[in-house]
């Protein structure tokens, strides 16, 4: 256990069914244990709930959310700051001296011009936000990143989540850096190369046959039995979720503080789409970029598009659906935040789109072969959802895009591998060289 981990009376009494973190009034955080977070407040009703391990309001059952009293903040102070998501500490739930606990530091991925790309589908102005050059080479390592710091300040013992891969990668690497036990839990279909990325670094990857949506009924049913145990995207999610307002904070600084006109976000539960909404209203809000508007599309797959099929239904409800796509890491049938994405897509003069697995395979070569980025599914479910607006007139081809990679293809090898390989395989001669046509 690292000394890093607070030890805490955890008690014996954790009602049934309830986080069974410790509550908030049986220990005193650390003054600052949260940053400039204020409180949790409910996002259906506004009821407010004191900081601790909630995520379920106790009046009407709504998610919980943080709130913030912000300080002043200047761009020249975030811009003095780490290369990693810790320049935004004072908009995070993490106190001033995160920086000095062990984690793997994600963030300040790059933003890259993809003009080769923007020709290709008719765009004035685009870019790739490419977060698959993370520590574990997806955007989960940001929302991990804020988990850890939660788990620690609560005093759990255990750092899981159930996942959909990716999450999997990130909580095992992380735990390992910061000395505490892990043990996470994947849908037993994985993709081997996501397998193996959670495995190299816990000894406690749990393969559960069932759907992610299975796997997640589990988890909370642990996280109400099990004392200490931290689910990062269960009984600290507020503070999880809050990590990914950091891809919305990096697209405007990188882009010299301020908006882009459109964005196009992959959705699995839907939580990253939101953040990055709640990121630039935060952006304006603190003075730091223009108001201005801004509009936000979803990306799904169609064999898990329980959010597009809302959204082109106009329906406010998310019917559940039992996925059946290769872009695993968005298998999400019951998405949490499905509600909240229409409402922004709405909002904002967005729109959620589908793309079926060819089109995401085609998405994946389309970006490899016109900007030299790997993605993987889910990276390939966006830019085909990218190209699927463009070419249904939704998306203004005019306006400053930018299209976030959230995945790394070396993970999804399998996605691509029967349409790509050797051009030929040749004796080492120059005639059979020749014979090839290639020169
Ligand atoms: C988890 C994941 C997503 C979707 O995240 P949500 O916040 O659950 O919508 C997108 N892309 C990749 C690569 C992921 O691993």
């Amino acid at each position: 256990m690292s000394a890093l981990v607070t030890e805490t009376d955890l008690g014996s009494s954790a009602p049934h069914g309830a986080p069974a973190l410790p509550e908030a009034n049986d220990r005193s955080f650390r003054e600052g244990a949260f940053g400039h977070a204020r409180t949790l407040s409910c996002r259906e009703c506004g009821h407010e709930v004191e900081l601790g391990p909630h995520y379920a309001c106790p009046e009407c059952f709504g998610p919980l959310e943080v709130a913030y009293d912000f300080p002043v903040v200047t761009r020249a102070e975030i811009e003095a700051g780490p290369r990693n998501i810790w320049r935004y500490q004072a908009l995070l739930p993490v106190p001033a001296d995160i920086t000095e606990s062990p984690n793997t530091e994600p963030g300040f991925t790059r933003l890259l011009r993809a003009d080769n790309l923007a020709r290709e589908l008719g765009l004035d102005r685009l870019w790739v936000k490419d977060d698959s050059t993370n520590p574990t080479n997806s955007f989960k390592d940001r929302v991990v990143a804020c988990a850890l710091s939660a788990a620690r300040e609560l005093g759990a013992k255990v750092f899981a989540c159930p996942s959909t891969g990716n999450l999997a990668n990130a909580v095992a690497a992380a735990g390992a850096r910061a000395g505490i036990k892990t043990v996470v839990f994947i849908p037993s279909n994985l993709e081997r190369p996501k397998q193996v990325n959670s495995a190299v670094y816990t000894e406690n990857l749990v393969a559960v046959n069932g759907t992610y949506d299975d796997v997640n009924r589990l988890a909370s049913e642990i996280a109400g039995e099990q004392e200490g145990w931290a689910f990062v995207n269960v009984n600290v999610r507020p503070f999880y979720a809050e990590g990914s307002k950091t891809l919305g904070y990096e697209i405007a600084e990188q882009l010299g503080w301020r908006l882009p006109d459109q964005v196009v976000i992959p959705v699995a539960s839907g939580s990253q789409l939101t953040k990055v909404d709640k990121a630039f209203r935060e952006l304006i809000e603190l003075g730091l970029v223009d108001d201005k508007p801004y509009r936000i599309f979803g990306a799904q797959a169609t064999g898990c598009s329980p959010v597009a099929a809302a959204f082109k239904a106009g329906n406010d409800a998310i019917r559940p659906v039992r996925p059946d796509t290769i872009a695993k890491s968005l298998a999400i049938g019951n998405p949490a935040d499905g509600i909240y994405v229409l409402d922004i897509c709405r909002r904002t003069g967005g729109a959620v789109e589908d793309v079926d697995d060819t089109q995401v395979r085609e998405g994946i070569l389309l970006l490899a072969r016109t900007e030299g980025i790997f993605t993987e599914t889910a990276g390939g479910t966006t830019v085909a959802c990218l190209r699927k607006l463009v070419e249904t007139g939704r998306l203004d081809p005019t306006a400053e895009t930018v299209v976030i990679n959230t995945g790394m293809g070396l993970k999804t090898l399998d996605a691509v591998g029967d349409s790509v390989g050797p051009a030929a395989t040749i004796d080492p001669s120059y005639a059979a060289f020749t014979a090839t046509g290639i020169a």
